[in-house]
């Protein structure tokens, strides 16, 4: 089912989460140790992230260099697939445009359509470092909004290369938002009228990027509703779980840490996670109250922390562990 039509039926707010592939070598018993737990709660959809390739260099016996290029993290499709037959969720695999080709991504969609895969969330990527070559042969989408074109195109019967009676495909398209602006744009106005361009072009609903002050997202919705995007905004929540976490989320996720929660943590670092866990379940109390449609939790590696933010929650019957 699409997540558009989980929205639009539900009674209740709606409690997703978002898992990583495992490292290349890893094992796909390692993610159904962690969907098992997550499926007690009957998560209605679990998106599943996408990587580009990185460069990494191994320092060789004789002390030459050598350079790899690989995606760390492969089988995103494969994984959704496997999660769809085995728990029978709704997987929303995620697809990007960095690293790679438009001809590329018609083909993944051409898998999803097949494996009965009903959504995708529209990412753009961030760009590699200079040392991965990028789009050797053939087309490439630069921002989100040309995946999401592509997307819709492809619902609307039209493939890369003319095709006579093409069958047309019917995904539910997600796409990413930003409560404290993507880091390259100038302002978040900017930022909201691009986003209001990537739901014209078919953008179904929006997940935020993890934030942990709830003024942002609200102040967000606010001003995505002025500038005319009626689609569902879905918070996304990561739990702080770790005293290095006020600064690598910062870096990597370009969000700010409250001053209240920073002190807290640096007051008490080997209570990080209780602290960690308290703040996710107060903004989800917040954010449910204000009218949020769902929670959305980025699990990573480990789902306990979110779990136990769940376990808090004055939620209904259908969140409730089977
Ligand atoms: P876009 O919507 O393309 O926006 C990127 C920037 O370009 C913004 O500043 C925007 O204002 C600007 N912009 C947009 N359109 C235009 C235009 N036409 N001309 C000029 N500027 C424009 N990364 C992964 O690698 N794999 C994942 O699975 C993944 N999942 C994610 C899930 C969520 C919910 C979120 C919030 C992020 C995820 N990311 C993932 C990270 C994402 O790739 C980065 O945040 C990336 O920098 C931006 O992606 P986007 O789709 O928001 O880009």
């Amino acid at each position: 089912m699409k997540v558009i039509e989980h929205y639009d039926k539900a009674s209740e707010p709606l409690i997703s989460f978002e898992i990583i592939p495992p490292k290349r070598g890893g094992s796909v018993s390692e993610v159904f140790e962690s969907l098992d737990k997550i499926v007690k709660y009957n998560p209605p959809f679990i998106d599943v992230t996408y990587h580009a390739a990185e460069s990494y260099f191994e320092e060789l016996p004789d002390g030459t260099i050598k350079r790899h290029i690989k995606r760390k993290r492969p089988g995103t499709i494969g994984l959704c697939a496997a999660m769809k037959h085995k728990y029978g969720v709704d997987p929303v695999p995620h697809l990007i445009c960095e690293g790679f080709t438009k001809e590329e991504t018609e083909d993944a969609l051409i898998e999803l359509n097949y494996l009965g895969i009903d959504n995708v969330l529209a990412i753009r990527g961030d760009a590699p470092d200079d040392n991965v070559p990028r789009y050797k042969n053939g087309t490439y989408n630069e921002y989100a909004i040309d995946l999401v074109s592509q997307i819709q195109d492809m619902n609307d019967g039209k493939y890369l290369e003319d095709i006579v009676n093409a069958h047309e495909t019917n995904f539910c398209v997600g796409v990413a938002g930003y409560p404290e602006k993507h880091f390259e744009a100038p302002n978040l106005d900017r930022d909201i009228a691009r986003l209001k361009e990537k739901v014209d072009a078919g953008g179904d609903y929006i997940v935020t990027q993890m934030f942990f002050d709830n003024d942002a997202y609200f102040r967000f919705v606010d001003k995505c509703r002025e500038a005319g995007i009626e689609v569902p905004i879905v918070p996304g929540l990561k739990v702080l779980t770790r005293e290095r976490h006020l600064n690598f989320l910062p870096k990597f996720f370009h969000l700010n840490i409250p001053k209240a929660l920073s002190e807290e943590v640096i007051a008490d670092p080997d209570n990080a996670q209780n602290i960690g866990i308290e703040w996710s379940t107060q903004q989800c109390i917040e954010l449910l109250e204000g009218g949020a449609p769902g929670i959305h939790f980025y699990v990573m590696g480990d789902p306990t922390p979110a779990l136990d933010v769940i376990d808090k929650l004055p939620l209904g019957a259908t969140v409730k562990k089977k």
